[in-house]
C-alpha cells in the first residue's frame, strides 16, 4: 500500500481522522466540508490546459522553463501522485504544476500547499533533481500562476506525516487529538470520537 496527498492532508487535518478511517474503517459522510478539506475535484475534472500559453506566463515571470514533462504518474516507498506537470529549469531544479479548477481568492489553502510537498517528494526520488518551488494554476481566474515555495523542512513534514499514518494504520495506533479544537465542530467523525 501506498498513501495518497489526501492521506496526508487528511493526517494534518487530524491524526485520528486517519485512525477512523483506515484503522476502524468507518466511512464518511462526505459533506461539503469534508470535500473542500480533501480538494476532491482537483484532479476529477480534466482540464483544458494550454500548455504553450503556460510556458509563456511563467517565463515572463522570471522563470525559465527549460524542460516539461506532462501526466506524471509518479511512485515512491511510500507515496503515489499524479503530477499535471514537472517542470525543469536551466538551474537544475525542478518544479511540479498543478492545475485548480478554481478561483484565486488571495490565499493558497494549506491542503493545496501540502499536495505540491507531496509532489516536490515524489518528483525529488524519481528524478533525482531538488525541488524548491511549485506553481498553481487557477483556470477560474484566467489560468492565474501562483508560485509556492517549498523549502526541505516541508518536505519533511510531509515524510514524517507519511511514516506516522503507516504507524497508526500497520500499529493499530490510537492517536492524540488535533489541537484544533474548531476542526472537530465540523468533522465527520465528530459522533463517534472520544474528544
Ligand atoms: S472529532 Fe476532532 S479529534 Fe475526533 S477525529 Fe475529528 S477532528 Fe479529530
Amino acid at each position: 500500500m501506498t498513501l495518497t496527498p489526501s492521506h496526508i492532508i487528511e493526517y494534518l487535518f487530524c491524526p485520528r481522522f486517519t485512525y477512523f478511517e483506515y484503522v476502524l474503517a468507518i466511512p464518511q459522510h462526505e459533506d461539503d466540508n469534508y470535500k473542500v478539506m480533501r480538494g476532491r475535484n482537483l484532479h476529477d475534472e480534466r482540464l483544458e490546459r494550454n500548455k504553450d500559453y503556460l510556458r509563456r506566463r511563467l517565463g515572463r515571470s522570471g522563470v525559465p522553463v527549460t524542460e516539461k514533462y506532462t501526466d506524471q504518474y509518479l511512485t515512491n516507498d511510500l507515496m503515489r501522485g499524479a503530477v499535471d506537470e514537472v517542470l525543469g529549469f536551466g538551474d537544475g531544479t525542478l518544479a511540479p504544476l498543478d492545475c485548480k479548477f478554481a478561483e484565486y481568492k488571495d490565499k493558497v489553502y494549506s491542503t493545496y500547499q501540502t499536495q505540491l510537498y507531496c509532489y516536490a517528494w515524489l518528483i525529488e526520488t524519481n528524478f533525482g533533481q531538488p525541488v524548491n518551488r511549485g506553481f498553481l494554476v487557477y483556470t477560474r481566474s484566467n489560468n492565474r500562476v501562483v508560485e509556492v515555495p517549498i523549502t526541505d523542512r516541508h518536505k519533511a513534514d510531509v515524510m514524517r506525516a507519511a511514516e506516522a499514518i503507516f504507524d497508526i494504520i500497520d500499529r493499530n495506533l490510537f492517536p492524540k487529538a488535533t489541537k484544533h479544537k474548531a476542526r472537530c465542530v465540523t468533522c465527520t467523525y465528530r459522533n463517534v470520537c472520544i474528544k
